[in-house]
């Protein structure tokens, strides 16, 4: 069995800034495992602008955003197998692998890094009644045909949900020459960025439908129709709203799933909002030296913000097996209420946290003119006014050492959206 220090698990972007991290920070045994035939993750497929203002101050495409990653870990000669399905992952860091070339093998790791990143949820999820013809995609499968393997899977498209790849893939169809006739969406708000609801559909007059749900998909070969309803505050169709709509393809962009079947079968703990790992303040999971970072851990809308977190999960994974953490004596718990879905972290050690510590997470409905408070116990020590705050935008907050040391007894800080 090969010994590692660092056994990262995907190569995309996480796992990629991850590696980079942990090579900075002093680790020379270093792998990561891809089951895909090349490193970059999903961003291959994202072949859109908009990548990499924060961390590049440049406009970038998704390939080229990947690209400069893969760079960065080819000059500091980062190891990685492609083509390599991790299947198992003991809670002793025993990593089992498998490739054509070498069947299946064992890597023993010091840390891990999980960085699986996340799938999209699929149509048997959406109990949406009818034949099951062809011609129902995912955004995202949709997208891969499209932006890299030149097929267009069809020419008059209905897409279902307003995530950013949802919005996305309207504008691609668009501009490949299908007609996007219409964008619906369950919520009474959009699941996406502002700037793709303008940039991807307002600029294309694709209609945006809120509320509103396919209750009926037409045709047994091929999709020859869609039915649209709106829907009551409950979810359900309103009886005489409906709408008919032709068209050959049906496009999904229902949400996102982050992929952590091999972070449960080694025992890490999830958290049932994110569906990703509980971390603190290292984005160390419950299991010491098993740390996560990107889509695997809560789902992103931009991949900077994804790069950021790994290149800290790969600092603090390189701190642990070097044995240079401080012992964390206290912790604090960090809960999200009214109106706050979730955080990430979920505890902190103040000894053990950076001087700066962004708080990341997301709101369960749109609010207006409201605030973002930050309770250290009971007393409010953020109270920052948002215009608008909602569930398709991560929001963020930084705590400061100096500010939590400077409360030795506190046990719990809450997040929470206060309305004006
Ligand atoms: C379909 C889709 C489209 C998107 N489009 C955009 C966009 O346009 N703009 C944007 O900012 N963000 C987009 N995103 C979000 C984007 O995915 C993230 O910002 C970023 O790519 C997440 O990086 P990651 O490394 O966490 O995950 P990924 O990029 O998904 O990388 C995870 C990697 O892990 C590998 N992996 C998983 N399981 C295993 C295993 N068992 N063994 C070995 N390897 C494994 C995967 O093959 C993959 O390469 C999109 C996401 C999806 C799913």
């Amino acid at each position: 069995m090969e010994n590692y220090d660092i056994v990262v698990i995907g190569g995309g972007p996480a796992g990629l800034a991850a590696a980079v991290s942990a090579r900075e920070n002093g680790i020379d045994r270093i792998i990561i495992l891809e089951r895909d035939k090349e490193l970059g993750g999903i961003l291959n497929q994202c072949i859109h602008n908009g990548f990499g203002l924060h961390t590049f101050r440049e406009e970038l495409t998704g390939p080229e955003y990947a690209g400069r990653f893969i760079q960065q870990a080819a000059k500091r000669n980062i190891e990685y197998k492609l083509n390599t399905m991790v299947m198992d992952i003991s809670w002793d860091k025993v990593v089992t692998a498998m490739n054509r070339e070498e069947g299946v093998f064992e890597i023993r790791a010091k840390a891990v890094i999980l960085a699986m990143g996340c799938r999209e949820r699929a149509r048997g999820a959406l109990n949406i009644p009818g034949y099951r013809p062809a011609g129902i995609f995912s955004a995202g499968t949709a997208q891969r045909l499209v932006n890299m393997e030149g097929y267009l899977p069809g020419r008059e498209v209905v897409i279902l949900g307003s995530g950013d790849i949802g919005l996305i893939m309207a504008r691609r169809m668009t501009l490949e020459g299908a007609s996007v006739k219409v964008v619906a969406e369950l919520m009474p708000y959009s699941g996406g960025l502002k700037r793709n609801i303008v940039q991807c559909l307002d600029d294309y007059g694709i209609p945006l439908k809120l509320s509103h749900t396919v209750i009926d998909i037409k045709g047994k070969e091929r999709v020859e129709g869609i039915t649209l309803a709106e829907v009551d505050c409950k979810g359900r169709p309103i009886p005489g709203t409906e709408e008919s709509y032709s068209c050959d393809t049906l496009l999904l962009s229902v949400g996102l799933i982050p992929e952590n079947e091999l972070s449960q079968g080694m025992g890490v703990e999830l958290n049932p909002v994110t569906s990703g790992p509980r971390v603190n303040e290292s984005l160390e999971t419950n299991i010491e030296g098993v740390f996560a970072c990107g889509n695997v851990l809560h789902v992103h809308d931009l991949v900077d913000f994804v790069s950021e977190e790994a290149e800290a999960a790969g600092k603090n994974a390189a701190a642990y097996v070097l044995d240079r953490r401080i012992e964390c004596t206290d912790r604090i718990t960090l809960k999200a209420e009214t109106g706050v879905r979730y955080t990430v972290p979920e505890t902190i050690c103040p000894g053990r946290m950076e001087e700066k510590m962004k708080v990341r997470f997301r709101v369960g409905k749109v609010y207006q003119n409201c605030y973002i408070s930050v309770y250290f116990d009971d007393e409010r020590m953020i109270h920052r006014k948002k215009r608008i705050v909602a569930p398709g935008e991560m929001e963020e907050i930084t705590l400061t050492k100096e500010q939590l040391l400077a409360y030795p007894r506190m046990k719990e800080i809450t997040v929470k959206v206060e309305e004006a």
